[in-house]
């Protein structure tokens, strides 16, 4: 077994006042753990026990609904709380920074598109920013706990950024309000992180 729950890389409090105590704790304690423990139960004792995540996703599309709904939530919010951080770099740099400049046309489109991408998205799912192995980069909205590395969805690329658009996400802070959620997520949005993953992604 190759898959173990992660610890969160900061205190339930660290992303106040953007993200409240109790969101985080309800989000990673209870839901998160859910789907870990859920994905766990689905794979023992099968031959998909000893297959990475990246494998088990490139044919989830002929496995039980289980394996794809848990095995994206375990996946997806690590990705979620890897991009966060009380001690966020708050711009992009580099080339990460001129990629986003080519192909979005500056990092206020980015997000302008970004956030209207997740707005658009229709009940539960996450909005991605991905990166091909040849550094371009997409938006990607997908549903439920579905992500970009499933076979499902057709995009050869990385997530290098994840915002979860569940109302579990944000429901205790801003009740029905997507659009305050996502203003303040930008704040706590690690770029040192998404350049990280960036650079890892493309070869
Ligand atoms: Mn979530």
């Amino acid at each position: 077994m190759n898959h173990q729950f992660p610890s969160l890389p900061y205190t339930y409090d660290a992303l106040e006042p953007y993200i409240d105590a109790k969101t985080m704790e309800v989000h990673y304690s209870k839901h998160h753990r859910t789907y870990f423990d859920k994905f766990i139960t689905a794979i023992t004792g099968t031959e998909l026990e000893n297959l990475s995540l990246e494998e088990i996703f490139a044919s989830v599309s002929t496995l039980p609904a289980a394996i794809r709904n848990n095995g994206g939530g375990y996946y997806n919010h690590i990705v979620y709380w890897e991009c966060m951080s009380p001690n966020a770099k708050s711009v992009p740099e580099g080339n990460l920074a001129q990629q986003i400049d080519q192909t979005f046309g500056g990092l206020e489109q980015f997000k302008d598109l970004f956030a209207d991408t997740a707005m658009n998205t229709f009940g539960s799912g996450f909005v991605w920013l991905v990166a091909t192995p040849t550094g371009e980069l997409e938006i990607i909205s997908t549903p439920n706990q579905d992500n970009p590395l499933m076979d499902i969805i057709a995009t050869e690329g990385t997530p290098i950024l994840a915002l979860d658009v569940w109302e579990h996400a944000y429901y205790l802070s801003y009740q029905n309000k997507r659009p305050e959620y996502i203003n303040a997520w930008w704040n706590v949005v690690d770029w040192q992180v998404v350049e990280d993953k960036y650079h890892q992604a493309v070869k």
